[in-house]
């Protein structure tokens, strides 16, 4: 039996990893669950797997669940508390954001497998996480589809002899739109996703490609890869979910149909493969799979990310903060989808780089970038508001 604890269970990847378990059957077992403010939903997952504690992020919100046998705790404590559960065998970090370093670097040291959805705990704190896992000879499984398919192409290979990582994109929503026309699409275009059912920051990062860049630095630390020899290619089709290439020029890859419930369930039972519940993949019906580069003129995020990445330090850190703060933004109609990249370049060009932050200088630097792309951003909406009056 293996215990296994959701940070973030309310979410996309939370309430698939809950279905997976439910389908696994008796091997697994859930005994903590967290939540940011969806209570209604956390309490009905209490209600049905009984984990012995929850945690709820808004502290208002925890006498809202009453069920015996849980307990409950709230705020970032709470979720810290959750995080290092020493009953859990397994913490899946399915939280959004910046907001899930601490928790991931508080499993680790607690010696959990960390099943990881949480692409910022890498890419603000790559260097400090992998340290953390080299140290402690922790186990850091990714959920990631594109790193589960590079990490399950990696099994039993020599590291050495890996040449390239070739990341899948499926080029979002707006793949065949001109760069012209990206200035007036809508969130609701932006959201809708031709092959995934994310939540919605994942999808405005897709729409932007701010996700696969994201992905590029998460795959450089989880793999210990250099950079420049991780590309990316566009695969509409999202079959092939990543590929290695060795150094004898054979590549392996990993193919299914899109479903984040197979890379869940693979870092839930790996070493083991258990049965699925998703449909088969069937080629012939597919017929045929496409590749091509991605424009990084029209996706300046996903050119951005890449910079970010080499210039290394903080810098992916506010990176990520400056983009955290834009796409709510532009979900909330305040600024146009083509300023998402105007805030993160200005935000990155006014950084001054540490190269080795502890936790410490990383929060700094995500503070920071936050209140600079912030004042930004209001300045543009501003600019907006008075140029339609
Ligand atoms: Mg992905």
């Amino acid at each position: 039996m293996r215990r296994v604890v959701i940070l973030g269970s309310t979410g996309s990847i939370g309430t698939s990893a809950l279905d997976v378990i439910r389908r696994l059957g008796g091997s697994f077992s859930v005994c903590g669950l967290t939540a940011n403010r969806n209570v209604k939903l956390l309490h009905q997952q209490a209600e049905e797997f009984r984990p012995q504690v929850v945690a709820i992020g808004d502290p208002a919100l925890a006498d809202r669940i009453q069920i015996d046998g849980t307990r409950v705790v709230a705020g970032p404590q709470g979720l810290e508390e959750v995080a290092a559960l020493p009953e859990a065998d397994i913490v899946l970090n399915a939280l959004v954001g910046a907001s899930g370093l601490t928790p991931t670097m508080h499993a680790i040291q607690a010696g959990k497998r960390v099943a990881l959805a949480n692409k910022e705990s890498l890419v603000m704190g790559g260097e400090l996480v992998m340290g953390m896992i080299a140290e402690t000879g922790g186990e850091l499984i990714p959920v990631d589809s594109e790193h589960s398919a590079i990490f399950q192409c990696l099994q039993n290979q020599d590291r050495r002899g890996v040449k390239r990582l070739i990341l899948t994109a499926s080029g979002g929503p707006f793949l065949r739109l001109s760069p012209g026309e990206l200035a007036s699409v809508s969130p609701r275009q932006a959201l809708a996703h031709p092959t995934w059912e994310m939540g919605q920051k994942v999808s405005i990062d897709s729409a932007t490609m701010m996700n696969k860049g994201l992905e590029v630095i998460e795959a450089h630390w989880l793999f210990g890869i250099p950079i420049s020899q991780i590309e990316v290619l566009i695969h509409e089709q999202s079959i092939v979910h990543s590929l290695v290439e060795f150094s004898d020029n054979s590549i392996l890859a990993q193919l299914s149909l899109p479903d984040m419930r197979l890379p869940i369930q693979y870092a839930l039972t790996y070493p083991q493969r258990e049965q699925s519940a998703q449909v088969a993949l069937d080629l012939a019906q597919v017929g045929a799979l496409t590749f091509q580069r991605p424009d990084r003129d029209k996706f300046p995020c996903f050119q951005l990310a890449y910079d970010a990445a080499e210039s290394g330090g903080t810098m992916p850190a506010v990176l990520n903060a400056a983009n955290e703060e834009a796409v709510p933004a532009f979900l909330n109609g305040e600024i146009r989808f083509t300023d998402i990249p105007t805030v993160i370049r200005e935000t990155m060009g006014r950084h001054r780089l540490v190269a080795h932050p502890d936790m410490a200088g990383i929060l700094a630097a995500d503070g920071w970038a936050r209140e600079t792309a912030r004042a930004q951003l209001c300045r543009i909406a501003q600019c907006r508001k008075d140029s339609r009056q």
